[in-house]
């Protein structure tokens, strides 16, 4: 894991925001895959607004690491995790009066003052209050005792693909906002863009960006212009290794691997590599997963195996055992990227980072690890 990378693409969403508005990094799913408690101390150093954590669990470890930086959970809290959310000081995301009371009292059992993140569901159906119903869900939240309503937000749903259904989300998601603080709130954290949202939707009236993938240095696919900023300067942060454990040279007429699905043509120079699907590369890969050695891509040949692989070396110069391979990242002048790897799953980037095993030791440099 660059460090530098990660701080550098948290810089580069701040240029595209502008000063005023604050960012939300979403450090959920153990940082995307990258190791919480190190990315969270690293955006702490770097500065970030607040973080977005899945539930109270990712919230406590960041606090292990440090105090005092505000945390919303982006997840609905359950009736048995309401005391220690407020205990903990997290900020929950509320859809229902329901969940607005149970956090009042809550609050008053506890003699806190809760601040407490609206969700509007303009159109994920996922969690948050109806826009029609918004308004008097504010209106209540108001007027619980312990309560106070310190976000309005909402959720894209495709905002890679769908201007148009981003742009009637932005607007019902505005038309709630404009309606509330006609009727005297001021939420002063009014936010909406993921990373798709980000770079395809205006920001408009909103005060603050939620962004995770563009955080660890990757985009999400669109056709929409990537804005010059992003695309000259966000970085991969993450890069994934193992080695060559074995080379050996296979004969002529024999099969590769599970299922036998590889016969060789003629004799064969392999490599076995020391990572399989029990680290979390994807065994869907198949016949197109590629990993670079010395610089150059090789084939993986055959099934991929819970902790091995095996690779073509063919074109590349005698290799010795503990030579190191790349399945993502870069290696001399060849590069594979985390949407490589996705696309020849099927799959998308987020499911390939957080797939990752912790098997896979995680290593930090640059930046100030912690
Ligand atoms: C995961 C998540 C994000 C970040 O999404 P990216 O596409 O990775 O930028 C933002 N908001 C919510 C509610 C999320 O669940």
């Amino acid at each position: 894991m660059d460090l530098d990378a990660l701080r550098a693409n948290l810089q580069c969403i701040r240029q595209l925001v502008g000063p005023t508005r604050r960012v939300i990094t979403v450090v959920k799913a153990d940082a995307y895959g990258h190791g919480l408690r190190q990315i969270a101390a690293l955006m702490m150093q770097s500065g970030t607004d607040m973080f977005g954590v899945a539930n109270l669990a990712e919230a406590a470890a960041i606090q292990s690491v440090g105090l005092g930086w505000p945390i919303l959970m982006l997840g609905a809290c359950l009736p048995a995790e309401v005391e220690s959310a407020v205990r903990d000081d997290v900020r929950p995301t509320l859809s229902s009066l329901t969940e607005a009371k149970w956090f009042s009292q809550a609050a008053v059992r506890q003699r806190r003052q809760v601040r407490v993140h609206l969700k509007i569901d303009t159109g994920m159906s996922r969690l948050g209050v109806a826009p029609e119903d918004a308004l008097a869900l504010v209106q209540s939240i108001r007027e619980l005792p312990g309560l106070e309503l310190e976000g309005l937000y909402t959720h894209f749903a495709a905002a890679e693909n769908d201007v148009r259904f981003s742009k009637r989300q932005q607007q019902s998601f505005d038309r709630v906002v404009q309606a509330a603080i006609e009727t005297g709130v001021r939420p002063e954290w009014i936010h909406a863009h993921n990373s798709a949202g980000l770079l395809s939707q205006p920001i408009g009236r909103c005060t603050a960006v939620r962004p995770g993938l563009l955080v660890y240095g990757l985009l999400p696919t669109t056709h929409r212009r990537i804005p010059p900023i992003v695309r000259d300067s966000l970085q991969p942060a993450l890069a994934w290794k193992c080695r060559l454990s074995l080379v050996k040279s296979l004969p002529k007429g024999v099969t590769i691997s599970y299922g036998r699905t590889l016969r060789t043509k003629q004799p064969l120079r392999v490599g076995i590599l020391t990572a399989g699907y029990g680290d979390g590369y994807l065994r869907s890969a198949g016949e197109r997963a590629c990993v670079l050695v010395q610089g150059r891509r090789c084939r993986i040949l055959g099934r991929i195996t819970m902790d091995q692989m095996i690779v073509d070396l063919s074109a590349v110069a005698p290799v010795t055992s503990g030579e190191e391979v790349v399945l993502v990242g870069r290696q001399g002048d060849e590069t594979i990227t985390i949407t490589e790897l996705a696309d020849w799953t099927g799959t998308i980037p987020w499911e390939v980072l957080t797939n990752i095993t912790h098997r896979v030791p995680r290593v930090y440099l640059g930046g100030h690890a912690a």
